[in-house]
């Protein structure tokens, strides 16, 4: 059983597990000193282009000058926002978070002439300048394909004044889940147990006490259902802003609008939701029968699906023991990569510390100019470093393409955003398992990538976005939502994916309040599509090694240069079929066996 100490507070955690917030601005003098100076660039630099841009050249000199104050802008956005994330209860870190919000607003409004006036110019002035700059023929490209959407300059100006507004529901959301909502301890047995978000998912999700982790799911599910309908009324509001995006823009559909921004087509999409749902179902549901057998439990319930399949080898790691777990695993990718990561640990720039007010989950910035940040809440579970190489692919995805890119051009689709990442993870498995034979070690590293990687991305965040599909159904035909309908679609969903394997407890239906990612559009279903080509680019680097990895650093290299369509084809992976994505659906059906398989020889050794 796992021994929990509620947490402490930001003030009082050591300062080596923070990352330092320092490389971006020395202090808050610093910060604001820059805010101010980024304000008056702006003002001449608006006087100095705005209804002038008549041709290719002074196209040319608008973007010149736009990329500048560009790459002024994202560090004291990325200061903001990362100082906030480690504590949600630090009212000067939320203040200074909110104010940012209304001055970039004001700001973007200010700019927004750039791109109006760029589009006003006839397509073949565009389209000259687009074949003649180097440097911004990508964004020009961009801006061509955004022209039929693109409403006038006085509606797009007044929009992005409004943009901190339409941020809204987003920091709406996460006040009432990371500022209002608090957990009162639970009881099991006479002893009382601490409860907060960070507790519930980081530990007693995957409590190995059966009644510990259900009482907690109780207990964690009926005081979010205090929240139900303040969240699910934030959520509306989000999704009919959308909504009205979408048709203000003239799209045909809510889909087609928030594919847009991916560069993919809804068969994409809708390809990852109709594939997983019906093709890993049956594989899944095989995993919570072995979890089920193996655990003994007379019932199988959404509240026991987090339960390592065996608890007595879950190793303990340190932080440091952590960092040469990265360097061994990470090797393949060359030395410039590993540098990348050593310099991680060994300047601050991964916060691990557990505290209280800090955001759930992980994750990695990466503003340009500056190197990348990485939050994450050490549990010092061995699973960790399956996280960690994960955030450092991100890291090691834009520490590539920034230098290779300018500001425009290092982002790329969301499509692809979790490949990078998640094949860190796969290379970590594979390292892992290369490295021992011990049937034991083996089982945890799969069970490691079937209950971690592929459970996350290919499980959790496609059901979500399975969910989420339905509710964009609902919205596009012009209708609303509140917690009742999202308690039924959520619920829908986890019954026809689990089928009779899975008891779908009360309180499950409310896992739509947990995720962030719903303020971000189509985003779920992207974990699955990157994984879906990190799963056969890994593949590749495990079968031709060297070559395969000068591939993918190339990709990483391309930042937003291409599609995920083009960028997948770069490192040999089709997915304009349908073929990657049935083998990596394969893929997890053999480990699933594998753990089956490993499972009855350790019982049979066991039982002799
Ligand atoms: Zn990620």
């Amino acid at each position: 059983m796992t021994v929990v100490k509620s947490l402490p507070l930001r003030s009082e955690v050591n300062i080596d597990e923070t990352w330092n917030l320092q490389d971006l601005f020395t202090s808050e003098e610093e910060y604001k000193t820059a805010l101010v100076d980024l304000e008056k660039k702006v003002d001449s630099f608006c006087n100095q282009f705005k209804g002038n841009i008549k041709d290719a050249h002074s196209a040319e000199e608008t973007l010149t000058g736009y990329a500048e104050i560009y790459e002024k802008f994202v560090p004291l956005g990325t200061y903001a926002n990362l100082a906030y994330s480690t504590d949600q209860t630090d009212s000067d870190a939320q203040m200074r978070s909110a104010k940012f919000g209304s001055v970039s607003a004001n700001l973007s409004s200010k700019l927004s002439f750039v791109d109006s006036e760029l589009l006003e110019l006839p397509v073949e002035i565009l389209e000259g300048a687009m074949k003649n700059s180097s440097e911004f023929g990508h964004y020009l490209n961009k801006l061509i394909r955004r022209k039929p959407h693109q409403l006038h300059p006085e509606v797009e100006k007044t929009l992005a004044a409004y943009s901190s507004s339409f941020a809204g529901p987003y920091e709406l959301y996460n006040t009432t889940k990371m500022v209002d909502l608090s957990f009162e301890d639970f009881e099991v047995n006479g002893k009382k147990y601490p409860l907060s978000y960070v507790l519930f998912e980081g530990d007693w999700e995957a409590e190995t006490d059966t009644d510990i982790r259900r009482e907690a799911f109780k207990s964690f599910s009926s005081q979010l259902k205090n929240y139900q309908h303040t969240t699910a009324k934030t959520y509306d509001m989000k999704l009919q802003t959308e909504k009205t995006t979408s048709d203000l823009r003239g799209f045909e559909n809510i889909f087609d609008s928030l594919l847009f921004g991916q560069e993919v087509d809804q068969s994409l999409y809708n390809r990852q939701i109709d594939l997983i749902m019906s093709e890993l179902a049956p594989h899944m549901r095989k995993y919570a029968k072995l979890l089920q057998d193996v655990h003994g439990l007379k019932e199988m319930t959404f509240a026991d699906l987090k339960i390592p399949l065996d608890p007595s080898y879950e190793p303990k790691i340190t932080i440091e023991e952590s960092k040469k777990y990265m360097n061994d695993a990470l090797a393949i990718m060359g030395e410039d990569y590993l540098n990348m990561v050593n310099r991680s640990f060994d300047e601050r720039w991964i916060d691990f510390a557990q505290n209280k007010g800090k955001s759930t989950g992980a994750f990695c910035s990466s503003p340009y100019g500056a190197h990348p940040y990485i939050l994450i809440s050490w549990s010092s579970r061995m699973n960790e470093v399956f996280v960690l190489a994960h955030e450092l692919g991100h890291a090691g995805h834009f520490y590539n393409a920034h230098k290779k890119q300018n500001v425009f051009n290092s982002r790329p689709s969301l499509y692809f955003i979790e490949a990078p990442s998640t094949m860190n993870e796969m290379l970590m498995a594979n390292h892992l398992l290369k490295n021992s034979d011990d049937p034991k070690f083996k089982r945890w590293v799969i069970s490691s990538i079937v209950a971690r990687t592929y459970y996350h991305n290919f499980v959790t965040h496609l059901l979500e976005a399975a969910y989420q599909r339905k509710v964009y159904e609902r919205v596009d035909a012009g209708n609303n939502v509140n917690a009742g309908i999202l308690n039924e679609l959520k619920r829908g969903v986890l019954e026809e994916f689990w089928g009779d394997a899975v008891e779908i407890t009360p309180g499950a239906e409310l896992t739509w309040m947990r995720q962030p990612h719903y303020y971000m559009g189509l985003y779920p279903y992207t974990y699955s599509a990157g994984l879906t080509i990190s799963t056969q680019v890994s593949k590749r680097i495990l079968e031709e090694g060297e070559p395969a990895v000068a591939e993918w650093l190339e990709v990483l290299q391309a930042g937003g240069t291409k599609s995920p369509v083009e960028l997948a084809q770069m490192a040999g992976v089709d997915i304009t079929t349908e073929k990657p994505l049935r083998d990596t659906i394969a893929y997890i059906g053999e480990l699933v066996d594998e753990l089956v398989k490993l499972t009855a020889e350790i019982d049979a050794v066991s039982v002799k």
